[in-house]
């Protein structure tokens, strides 16, 4: 014990000050670079560190033993401090609209746009035929009349806002109606009683969960009605002994009864998606045409545009929620706005679409062309079932068990897609895997292998299920990234220590 501490003690002296680590010439350079404030908290935390290892193991810890080994920890600190916490990732989970990895990516038109209003001044609020103050949503309004028919439109920072705002500007103190079918929770605290009670609005469920019918609505009807609201149950589907009363029935109601008709859409698809082997998903413009004076929907689902949500409908309501003054604090700002109002211009071209809009693009993938890339990458792992004879030439060196590629066996696999965010929850697409499965004889597991893969350059995430981790080729942007990542995983040797990945992804969860 005494020895212990004469040691601790010994090591303790060899603890250095931190002047003279602020003088080191590659410190003082890092200082130049990132800001001496940060640096030397950077270096502050080092010490606490090595005083924890002393304490707790009696050495110091394996980079404090020469002072280029402090430069390099503090090298890698600076590294893991300054790299953007929303760096890229390669989104190979099998959910396309991942809500936890940003949900859209946007078309290029729509980074182009964004980039022009994040470098210049732009008129965002500015009539430049006049001179005089315009309104923010003039650009989306009238390309959303173009495309929906609708007579106005009101744009907020997404669907839930644009909820919250069609209820408080419409039926705040009075009864809305909602079916015992549609009182949806959205993850992340967006439930229906709840939204209404913020809004104000007192909530008058009606009808059963399986069936509700219009004489339900129509009994349910009072002097301090506002309005009936559907909302669209985008993720759950109730089946079986169901019924539901549609929209062009629930209008003439509406209408005869002198109360607004509204609708949360949730995802909002302004095309037919029939054509990708998904449902019908109601649009927009189709409930306007039905009747209903107000519909709101996301604009990151499957419209593929920046997050933000819509509401359109008559001039009059849309007049309301422009007026409400929730409605200042639930604006977009000037990206948003540019990104929309580019992705919805995408939308003139319906035959160039699937090609232009990312999320498109992705669910339009044929599967022979998935099928093939999966034929090349699988060329890429050496230990594969299906080796191709010159990969395995180029990486002889992999028949090494000290390497990594050793440890898996790789197949491809039938899987499914799924559309993610709510969207089409019972509807999965036909698509394919590189699957990997510990080899008999390997010593790593799938989690290893996945730290792996989250720890390349790129990070690439993929789902682990069945003792296989399954990488979704249908969610591949870069092939040529992905394939050097695959080169680079398969070549790594085991004996290094697998270098932990950043964040832990949640998988799945709250939209
Ligand atoms: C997704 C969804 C919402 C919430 O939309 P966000 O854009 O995530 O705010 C609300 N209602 C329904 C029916 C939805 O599907």
């Amino acid at each position: 014990m005494t020895q212990a501490i004469n040691s601790s003690q010994a090591l303790y002296r060899c603890l250095p000050a931190m002047d003279s680590l602020l003088l080191i010439p590659q410190v003082i350079g890092f200082s130049d670079t990132y800001g001496k404030p940060w640096i030397k908290s950077l270096l502050t935390q080092m010490l606490v560190d090595v005083r924890a290892s002393i304490a707790t193991q009696q050495q110091l810890p394996h980079w404090c033993q020469q002072s280029a080994g402090v430069v390099i920890e503090l090298q890698q600190r600076i590294d893991a401090g300054h790299r953007a916490s929303m760096s890229a990732v390669m989104n190979l989970t099998g959910t396309v609209l991942h809500t936890n990895l940003g949900r859209s990516q946007m078309c290029e038109a729509a980074i182009t746009a964004v980039t022009n209003v994040m470098r210049h001044p732009v008129p965002v609020e500015f009539d430049m035929g006049q001179g005089k103050r315009g309104h923010r949503d003039t650009a989306v309004s009238s390309l959303i009349h173009e495309l929906t028919g609708a007579k106005a439109c009101c744009v907020v920072n997404n669907n839930a806002a644009a909820v919250l705002l069609m209820l408080a500007a419409t039926a705040a103190g009075k009864e809305v109606i909602v079916s015992r079918g549609e009182l949806v929770e959205i993850g992340g605290a967006f439930r229906i009683p709840d939204i209404m009670a913020q809004a104000g609005c007192k909530l008058v469920e009606v009808g059963c969960t399986n069936r509700t019918h219009l004489q339900d609505y129509a009994a349910a009807i009072t002097d301090n009605t506002a309005a009936i609201m559907k909302v669209h149950t985008s993720n759950y589907h109730i089946c079986g002994f169901t019924a539901a009363a549609d929209e062009a029935a629930l209008a003439q109601l509406c209408r005869e009864r002198g109360i607004a008709l509204i609708s949360d859409l949730g995802s909002g698809a302004l095309t037919d998606l029939s054509r990708f082997g998904l449902s019908k998903e109601p649009m927009p413009q189709q409930m306007l045409k039905d009747g209903v004076n107000l519909v709101s929907f996301s604009g990151d689902k499957l419209l593929g545009g920046p997050q933000a949500g819509l509401v359109v409908g008559d001039k009059d309501l849309i007049a309301k929620l422009q007026a409400h003054p929730l409605k200042r604090a639930l604006r977009c700002d000037k990206m948003t706005l540019a990104a929309l109002e580019a992705t919805l211009k995408q939308y003139r071209q319906p035959e160039t679409l699937d090609n232009q809009l990312p999320i498109f693009r992705k669910l339009a993938r044929p599967l022979s062309s998935l099928n093939s890339l999966a034929q090349e990458l699988i060329g890429l792992w050496p230990n594969a079932a299906k080796v191709v004879s010159h990969a395995l030439e180029s990486h002889s060196e992999a028949k090494d068990a000290s390497v990594l590629a050793q440890h898996f066996n790789v197949t491809i696999e039938p899987c499914h897609t799924q559309v993610g965010s709510g969207s089409q929850p019972d509807v999965l697409l036909d698509s394919v895997a590189l699957c990997f499965m510990p080899s008999a004889n390997g010593t790593m597991s799938l989690s290893q292998l996945d730290s792996l893969f989250k720890a390349q350059a790129i990070p690439i995430l993929g789902r682990i299920t069945a003792n296989r981790l399954w990488l979704d080729l249908r969610g591949v942007d870069d092939e040529y990234l992905l394939s050097a990542a695959l080169k680079a995983v398969s070549c790594s040797p085991v004996s290094m220590p697998i270098l932990q990945a950043a964040p832990e992804f949640i998988i799945g969860g709250a939209q």
